[in-house]
């Protein structure tokens, strides 16, 4: 019999109403799963094992009663930005040590009331700042995955870096996740998984700790297109707590999963194409074009002519908007207070102590463009270059109903390869942070493996409001891609 860690979300919850297992025996498996890997992979910054076999056993007798919800019984964890009532969530911030929300964001109020099972708080760079999931205060997460012959440690991507190394570890069914320039999809890129950030509004961001927020979407990290379908589905919703919350249904996205691609015009943009692009990520691009065509779509090129200035203005709309919301962070009302010998000490103290180097960086380039003299120069330029870019998607969206590009410019890289280098860290969203930018919705499929044996992903971009588009071609490409993107376990305690 497959493990139950193995099944996906959607084999499970025939599983379960079938009786074939307890909620409870697929808590437990994922629990000893844990158990086994944490201290290998520092997936789960907080384990919450009792609370999940509770949880299970209430899904049971839901189970039983033929009251059970879209996700009953579901194992998943949850990145540690979302606030989880009466349980710790810091944000991956020493600034947040202790701190115990005393309110669930809508995302996973959504999530427990369909009677999905918490397993923990899963690992995430700090307040979501990274592309490698080293900014956390807990220490990095090392990807499932290994190189050929070789035990390198790798980085799972970030900064929802514990999301997609605990659901290709099958240490989750799926995880929530956010994505500011790319903290979705970068991991699944790496990873093997597949990340869905949906448009700006279609989730709340209620409860969720904010980085940007004209840019923050939650969404989910899943083992294949289906569950994404299934876990995105319930996690929107229109929220009158988040006033850009979009109060539009919520589609049935699980049911436009099989209706393949025929009649679909995808674009390509050639301005992806980026000096010194490895060719085996040109290869796959072409690769994935081939399977559309074969499947019935048109492919068309397309021009998004301001891409180049995506990366560099995204680093300006949001550390300014990071410095802000960071603001907040001062001692008195949350988590960490260091002594001082004055009130204003006190909260300098505080800040010195209880933020990351990352973090201090955004909150000086956010003060810096925000300041008088320079407030015009960058940040209104920078809004400016932003409503360009949302233009050029909008003349493609005329002639496409989605675009294919890369996901990463290459494969995961090994934990401190890039820690040395802001700026080459941060090419890392080169492919990502458009999608942000104009608020559309973005999903990374695994489509391949890279020279080394590692997962690469392949993005598909839409427009606004319309998932359904992206879990249509998305599933094209998993069945062409036809790889099962399970990595070799070295990580258990046996
Ligand atoms: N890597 C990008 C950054 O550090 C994006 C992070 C994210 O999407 N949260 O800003």
């Amino acid at each position: 019999m497959t493990e139950l860690t193995d099944l996906t979300i959607a084999e499970a919850r025939e599983g379960l109403r079938g009786k074939s297992f307890s909620a409870r025996e697929l808590a437990e498996a994922h629990v000893d799963a844990i158990d086994k890997a944490n201290d290998a992979l520092n997936v789960y910054v907080l384990p919450t094992p009792e609370r999940a076999l509770d949880m299970a056993q209430s899904s049971d007798a839901r189970l039983k009663k033929g009251e059970a919800g879209l996700l009953e019984g579901i194992p998943l964890g949850i990145k540690d930005l979302f606030c989880t009532k009466g349980v710790r969530t810091t944000a991956c911030s020493h600034i947040l040590d202790g701190f115990t929300p005393t309110y669930e964001s809508t995302v996973t109020a959504n999530l427990w009331a369909e009677g999905a099972v918490m397993l923990g708080k899963l690992n995430n760079d700090e307040f979501a700042m990274g592309s490698s999931n080293e900014t956390s205060f807990y220490g990095p997460v090392v990807n499932p995955w290994q190189r050929k012959g070789s035990n390198a440690k790798l980085v799972p991507g970030g900064s929802s870096g514990g999301s997609s190394a605990a659901v290709a570890a099958r240490l989750c069914m799926g995880a929530t996740a956010t994505d500011t320039g790319g903290s979705i999809r970068q991991p699944a890129a790496v990873t093997g998984t597949v990340g869905i950030k949906p448009t700006y509004g279609r989730c709340s961001r209620w409860g969720i700790v904010a980085f940007a927020s004209s840019l923050d979407q939650a969404g989910p990290i899943a083992r294949n297109v289906r569950d994404a379908a299934i876990l995105l589905k319930v996690m929107a919703s229109s929220d009158p707590k988040d006033t850009t919350s979009v109060g539009l249904p919520v589609p049935d996205y699980e049911a436009a999963v099989e209706r393949g691609v025929k009649g679909l015009t995808i674009g390509i943009p050639k301005e992806y194409r980026v000096p010194g692009m490895a060719p085996e990520i040109e290869k796959l691009w072409q690769q994935g074009v081939e399977w559309l065509k074969a499947a019935g779509a048109n492919i068309k090129e397309v021009n998004l002519p301001h891409t180049k200035y995506a990366l560099p203005s995204y680093y300006i709309v949001a550390p300014a908007e990071a410095s802000s919301n960071l603001a907040r962070y001062d001692g008195v009302r949350y988590g960490l207070r260091e002594k001082g010998s004055d009130m204003i000490s006190m909260y300098e103290n505080t800040r010195a102590a209880g933020f990351g180097a990352e973090v201090k960086r955004r909150i000086l380039i956010g003060t810096y463009v925000l300041s008088a003299g320079y407030y015009d120069a960058y940040y209104l330029k920078a809004q400016k270059v932003r409503t360009l870019i949302k233009q050029d998607f909008d003349n493609a969206f005329e002639e496409v109903d989605a675009i294919l590009t890369p996901t990463t410019p290459g494969p995961a890289f090994t934990l401190g390869e890039k820690t040395g280098d802001p700026v080459e860290m941060y090419l890392n969203d080169i492919f990502t942070v458009t999608v942000n930018m104009a608020g559309l919705p973005g999903m990374s499929i695994p489509a391949g493996l890279s020279s080394e044996g590692t997962p690469l992903g392949l993005q598909l971009i839409g427009r606004a409001f319309d998932e359904e588009t992206l879990f249509r071609t998305g599933r094209v490409i998993e069945e062409a891609a036809g790889l099962l993107f399970k990595p070799q376990d070295w990580w258990s305690k046996k």
